[in-house]
């Protein structure tokens, strides 16, 4: 029998990115990465089937009219998807540990699958420090950093909710919130 999978969620811009790649560098043949698919642009750097499936909107319809996504979501005015590929890649194919990088929509919509998930939740500090992290970070439009930082707030509420997350860091320092990203990760049945 597999591995659980790992879910990761956490507002836009608490370094969810930059915690995984550390550990997939650290442990390149335990844990993969389940790649969604978005019809968000690239961002400098990104690498299509890497990061993420860029795909047109036509071809993310196309994907949830026949059935392939586990679970996906809007966020920010772009699709995000989960598909049943990605995730079979990772545990199957490769047969590592598979972790998921999706929203607080993705996180409710896997716990109603059979995925058996483990939910860890990555916070930032406060919401004045996340804004400074997303506006320093350059990435987004001042549209889509309003509309980010709406959603964080609503992220952060559900993260409140009894049982909505089986972990919850707070990034304020990076080597201490790796530490327990790891030892999370690491206590995999
Ligand atoms: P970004 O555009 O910053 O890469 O991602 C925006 C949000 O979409 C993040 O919270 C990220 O976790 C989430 N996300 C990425 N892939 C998926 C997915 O496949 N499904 C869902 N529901 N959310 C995703």
């Amino acid at each position: 029998m597999s591995v659980r999978p790992i879910v990761v969620s956490g507002p836009s811009g608490t370094g969810k990115s930059t915690l995984l790649k550390k550990l997939f560098a650290e442990y390149p043949d335990k844990f993969g990465f389940s790649v969604s698919h978005t019809t968000r642009s690239p961002r400098p750097g990104e690498v299509n089937g890497k990061d993420y499936n860029f795909v047109t909107v036509d071809q993310f319809k196309e994907l949830i009219d026949k059935k392939g996504f586990i679970e996906w979501a809007q966020f920010s005015g772009n699709y995000y998807g989960t598909s049943i590929d990605a995730v079979k890649r990772v545990l199957e194919k490769d047969n590592k540990t598979c972790i998921l990088d999706i929203d607080m929509q993705g996180v409710k919509s896997v716990k109603k699958t059979d995925l058996n998930a483990r939910f860890l939740f990555l916070a930032p500090p406060s919401l004045e420090d996340l804004k400074a992290r997303l506006t320093g970070r350059g990435t987004e439009s001042s549209e889509s950093l309003e509309k980010r930082l709406k959603q964080a707030e609503v992220e952060l509420e559900y993260s409140k909710e009894p049982g909505a997350h089986d972990k919850i860091i707070v990034n304020e320092d990076l080597d201490r919130a790796y530490q327990e990203f790891k030892d999370f990760m690491l206590a995999n049945e």
